[in-house]
């Protein structure tokens, strides 16, 4: 190597060690930290990022590097800080870290060049008539924008479905009349804040330096439009907002309330193309876009000057990757907003149990709102004892007399399953087998039209058995109700009444979702059965009775979360009931309604629930009272899973003996056991626990595991601060 190179560290998409030396030549500038360069790696070539320009022992054998994509860094120091810690807490290569922040169209090389952006048209609804009686996408748009009663801008068009070549179509039959708007449209005025709202405004206001506050607000207590006034002086300042929201909340209605209050609103979703996110990407970076809404990943978002950070449903388990790098948005924000100096702000009806234990601990500012907003009262909750009754397609006769009273009374009722599908199992009478997956351990689900056995788990789908695999016997019983079990059972007692499912498979498109939920919003009287999308974030204003199918499932799991999270879930559906005008009731079916933890929170609420849960949680040595972290291992064949995670487990408790001298000191280490879905397509699934007395003893041991050699067909994870087991 001539004297005249310098050498460079370069962090590269790959496991193991993802950092290297790389040279460049005297004549060409040394690269920015941050930028990012081509590389040769191996006998491919790859695009690294460099981190450290400073090398000690500069060696020998580097290779060069072979282009520099950015005069400038393409990662600014603060992402780069914040992708060496995440590196270090979640025990993932850096160079695999900075792969995921960057957009996919930076990873690839793409130019870091902005684009304008379209110019804002607006289109005006002309002729309704003019429309196609007969074609139902442009009936669906004229009822879209009658419902607006507005002008609406081509992206909000776009993002509920409406797909540009449709709209120069409606545009020539005279449908609609686009014009080019540069006057920015009217932005509404904020609310009147209630005593409630405005101490909480007042609060995350008056700081104007790193603070995390929480903001526990009852569901329709108007914690957006809490959002919306403490957004609003940041932006007035200059400085850029941040709001992070689950990946099921992004309702053009939630986009639309931010839209009519501030200009400059960017969006990021997983919907968006790859050159559409870069370009968002670049517009945070530039300063030009001034709010960003976005779900899990948009907290790596560069911004030119952040002044806030606020993360909606905070307890929501959609900020949790669950699989590569497993990070936590919520918790990355608390990192950012420290860097950065600035307020954090999280909300949530139902808050999660760590918030709850930061609150306890002093680390954040509880802030409250007992009451709803615009005079709404909390909904009445009520347990229906299923024990005895005669059921009908899982509706008890009481629950069904409770339905006919609302519909009656020219309410919308909201039932809340959570199964997709028929019938979750199809049981053999004779002998008691059930239908299960040939790759998984998993029982298949009745899927009805098309007639099919479902895996919810690998997606496989096979015809329906005509006998028993096991005795031959051919009497077949769907066992248990999904969505459309549910939905043939209100149809046949309620016909006439418009219903609507809502879960996955009938919401496969933007399209479908917005325009079933449009129907909805026109407040006729009308069942919607659904699952936990129906849950979240929708305001129903019509809607007086939510009933919950059969709670008690969620409340046997093993899985110590489980609890919280359908303690969550049910207050979260709850929600959707009387937020406005009309009082709502809540029913709960259930066969255990003796069932202690059910009973505190109907009684006594989610607060009182969620600190007692806590309490448990901090006796019995869990989180968030002690740090967990998980160790996943699958491979076709369990004794190379199985064997691996021993080995991990022996060598952990090596470390430990030899910190302690005490063979398990104050670390437990649980397992290795199956996973509860101990085989997902053909992969058996094993698991290690790791709970240890503090954060520096977990990363200790975790951080000893280092890079083990292990067999080809192995897959092996870290998961800190894991959500979901397997
Ligand atoms: P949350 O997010 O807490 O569930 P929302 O922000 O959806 O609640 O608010 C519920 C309803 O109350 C919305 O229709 C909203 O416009 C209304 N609202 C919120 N704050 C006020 C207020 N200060 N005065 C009147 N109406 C309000
Ligand atoms: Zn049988
Ligand atoms: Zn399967």
């Amino acid at each position: 190597m001539a004297s005249n190179h310098h050498v460079i560290q370069v962090a590269v998409p790959r496991p193991l060690h993802s950092v290297y030396d790389y040279h460049v030549d005297g004549s060409t500038d040394v690269p920015k930290v941050g930028a990012r360069l081509r590389v040769p790696f191996g006998r491919s070539e790859v695009i690294g990022v460099c981190i450290s320009t400073k090398v000690d022992t500069p060696h020998d054998n580097t290779k060069a590097v072979l282009e520099i994509l950015d005069a400038d860094a393409a990662i600014a120091e603060e992402l780069l800080d914040l992708a060496q810690w995440m590196s270090g807490y979640y025990h993932y290569p850096l160079g695999e870290v900075l792969a995921t922040i960057l957009p996919s169209a930076a990873r690839k090389g793409s130019d870091f060049e902005i684009k304008p952006p379209p110019p804002p048209d607006l289109w005006h609804l002309l002729d309704p008539s003019a429309a196609s009686p007969r074609a139902k996408t442009q009936q669906a748009f004229v009822q879209h924008m009658q419902l607006a009663g507005a002008p609406v801008t081509g992206p909000d068009l776009e993002s509920a479905g409406f797909n540009r070549p449709m709209l120069r179509k409606l545009e020539t039959l005279g449908v609609v009349e686009r014009k080019h708007s540069t006057d920015s449209t009217a932005l509404d005025p904020p609310l009147t804040a209630t005593p409630e709202q405005a101490q909480a405004i007042e609060a995350v206001t008056k700081t104007k330096q790193f603070a995390t506050f929480l903001l526990e607000g009852v569901t329709g207590s108007g914690k957006t439009e809490v959002y919306l006034q403490v957004m609003a002086p940041v932006l007035e300042q200059g400085k850029q907002v941040l709001v992070l929201v689950p990946e099921i909340a992004l309702t053009p209605q939630t986009l639309a309330r931010f839209e009519n209050r501030f200009a400059g609103v960017g969006i990021m979703h997983s919907g968006l193309t790859d050159q559409q996110r870069l370009q968002t990407w670049l517009r945070c970076r530039s300063g030009d876009i001034r709010v960003l809404i976005g779900t899990r990943s948009a907290v790596f978002t560069p911004f030119a000057d952040l002044g806030l950070i606020i993360v909606d449903e905070e307890h929501d388990s959609s900020y949790k990757q669950q699989e590569g790098l497993r990070y936590s948005a919520r918790d990355l924000t608390v990192k950012r907003a420290q860097s950065a100096n600035i307020p954090l702000l999280l909300g949530s009806a139902t808050p999660s149990l760590e918030s709850l234990y930061n609150v306890q601990r002093g680390r954040y500012r509880h802030l409250e709102i007992t009451q709803r907003a615009g005079g709404a009262l909390m909904p009445s909750f009520d347990v229906i004892d299923m024990r005895g009754q005669s059921l009908r397609g899982g509706f008890s006769d009481t629950l069904i007399r409770i339905i006919r009273q609302h519909l009656t009374a020219t309410g919308q009722v909201l039932i809340y399953l959570n199964r997709r599908g028929f019938a979750p199992t199809l049981l053999c009478q004779s002998c008691g087998w059930q239908c299960v997956c040939s790759d998984c351990d998993a029982k298949l689900t009745l899927h009805r039209r098309p007639e099919q056995m479902v895996c919810h788990h690998c997606s496989l789908r096979f015809a329906l058995p005509e006998r028993c695999e096991h005795c031959g016997h051919t009497d077949l019983l769907p066992i248990g109700v999904g969505t459309q079990r549910a939905e043939e059972t209100l149809a046949e007692l309620f016909p006439g009444v418009p219903l609507y499912r809502i879960d996955r498979d009938t919401t496969r498109t933007t399209n479908q979702l917005n325009s079933q939920l449009e129907q909805i919003h026109q407040g006729r009287p009308c069942i919607m059965v659904g699952t936990q999308m129906l849950a979240k974030g929708h305001h129903f204003p019509q809607v007086t009775l939510v009933a919950v199918v059969n709670a008690d499932a969620g409340f046997l799991s093993p899985d110590f979360r489980a609890p919280e999270r359908t303690a969550q879930l049910i207050v979260q559906v709850a929600g959707r009931a009387g937020r406005a005008e009309r009082p709502g009731q809540v029913w709960i079916q259930s066969h255990q309604p003796e069932n202690p933890l059910l009973k505190r929170l109907m009684a006594h609420g989610y607060s009182s629930f969620a600190q007692a849960e806590l309490n448990s949680r901090l006796d019995a040595g869990l989180p968030p009272g002690q740090p967990m972290a998980m160790l996943r291992a699958e491979a076709f064949d369990p004794q190379i899973a199985l064997e691996f995670l021993q080995q991990c487990k022996g060598h952990l408790l090596n470390q430990v003996k030899t910190k302690n001298n005490t063979p398990h000191g104050d670390v437990q280490i649980m397992g290795p056991i199956p996973a509860p879905m101990a085989r997902v397509a053909k992969r058996a699934r094993f698991q290690l626990i790791l709970i240890a007395e503090s954060r520096p003893q977990l990363h200790r041991l975790l951080a000893s595991i280092g890079q083990p050699k292990t067999p080809s067909s192995l897959r092996w994870s870290i998961d800190v601060d894991p959500y979901d087991a397997m």
